[in-house]
């Protein structure tokens, strides 16, 4: 749903200049140091861009989803790591207290990560737990008016700059699935809670995973997200939907990028006396990365319509994920192919591309797991 096309056309044109003069040309800085620059957060920190889909009444710009991806769609056009550093303030990060916090959660945190001032994570994923989320082993038990958390969070996305922590923990040890989980917000500086080395990944330099360990950890039982004890893990896979639909419409604004670059490549690039872009083998990668970009985007644009007409578009996130997330893999394999010798060497952008959209077949549900979610939903409305 667009609400007002002239603001929302004045936020796109926004945010696509701010990718092309400031994003793009501090890439390969990005990508040498691991560090996003402080100028460049405090410029998107003006723009709002933590903000997007948080609501207007907590300071945020209460982008609908369709309005979000839009904007998502630019801002993929750079770095991925750009993205990752706001995204979990929009996304994850901060969806559980926008979806089920009581007003007071909501007032005491959502302006502060809607500003910028602070960055939130999600914590679900363990050493022992990965698509298996359910099967969590961190702790949570009542010791008067806290909860005392215990064990160790894997891959947390921020977790070195994060600020606040939704995590998830298990409250009632005899329950052992879903049920016995409650969600709670952290506070970094709680005592008991410690961040590791950040985790030295394949590509997406510059945006920074970490463990995130829980040792007696003292949370105010005010943290609770929703106030209600095993209504965490229903809170986690309703910010999960939401996530997919945006890491869909991510893949799918760095599939354009890439295709841009490959293009503007194969029209300089000569060999046999012409243009590699004459070769039809070429131009065959060229038209299904096309075709399938667009196909992602139109999937991605209805999906999320329906979701802001107040649809369950569970299924549909899924197959908007699946699909994005390994069309951007095979458009980043063509466009490293249209490239030659240079797409594989880090004097182009697409060597990094390549390393740095394979997380997006892994992350917020692995591609067999959202296959998994689509096969159960079609089994269950066909019966
Ligand atoms: C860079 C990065 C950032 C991340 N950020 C976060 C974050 O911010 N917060 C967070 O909580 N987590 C985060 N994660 C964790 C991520 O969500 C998990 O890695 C992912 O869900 C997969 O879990 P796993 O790594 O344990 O793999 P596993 O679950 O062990 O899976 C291994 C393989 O087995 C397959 N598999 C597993 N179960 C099945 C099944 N039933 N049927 C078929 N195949 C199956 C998987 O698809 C995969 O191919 C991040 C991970 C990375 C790498």
């Amino acid at each position: 749903m667009i609400r007002d096309r002239e603001t929302l056309n004045v936020l796109l044109d926004t945010v696509r200049r701010f990718v092309a003069e400031r994003l793009i040309p501090h890439e390969p800085v990005v990508a040498e140091s691991d560090v996003i620059p402080d100028a460049i957060i405090d410029e998107m920190r003006g723009l709002g861009l933590f903000g997007l889909s948080l609501p207007e009444a907590y300071g945020g710009l209460g982008l609908t989803m369709e309005e979000e991806v839009l904007v998502a769609f630019e801002l993929a056009r750079a770095s991925p790591a750009f993205r990752s550093l706001i995204g979990t303030n929009n996304g994850i990060g901060a969806q559980g207290i926008v979806i089920d916090g009581t007003p007071e959660q909501k007032q005491r945190w959502l302006p502060r990560l809607a500003s910028g001032e602070i960055v939130g994570a999600f914590a679900l994923t363990e050493p022992g737990s990965g698509s298996d989320a359910a099967s969590l082993a961190t702790s949570a038990r009542r010791d008067g008016d806290h909860y005392v958390l215990n064990g160790t969070k894997r891959f947390i996305t921020n977790a070195p700059e994060a600020g606040l922590f939704t995590v998830m923990a298990r409250t009632d040890p005899r329950v052992k699935g879903a049920r016995g989980i409650s969600a709670f917000v952290v506070e970094r500086d709680t005592p008991g809670l410690s961040i590791g080395r950040p985790d030295r990944k394949m590509g997406q330099r510059g945006a920074h995973t970490a463990d995130v360990h829980f040792d007696e950890c003292r949370v105010p039982a005010q943290n609770l997200i929703g106030g209600r004890e095993g209504a965490g893990f229903r809170t986690a896979m309703k910010v999960l939907d939401k996530g997919r639909l945006h890491i869909a419409a991510i893949c799918t604004g760095a599939a354009e990028r890439m295709l841009d670059d490959a293009l503007r490549y194969a029209i300089e690039r000569r060999q046999f006396g012409q243009a590699i872009a004459q070769f039809q083998l070429v131009q065959a990668m060229l038209a299904d990365s096309r075709t399938e970009i667009y196909a992602a985007r139109s999937m991605v644009l209805d999906a999320v319509r329906r979701r802001d007409d107040g649809e369950d578009v569970t299924v549909e996130a899924s197959c908007c994920k699946l699909f994005a997330s390994e069309m951007c893999g095979r458009v980043a394999d063509r466009c490293v192919q249209i490239h030659g010798g240079a797409g594989y060497v880090s004097d182009h952008a697409i060597e990094r591309f390549y390393r740095d959209v394979r997380l997006f077949r892994i992350y917020e549900g692995t591609s067999q797991i959202q296959q998994l979610v689509i096969a159960r939903q079609t089994i269950k409305q066909g019966g």
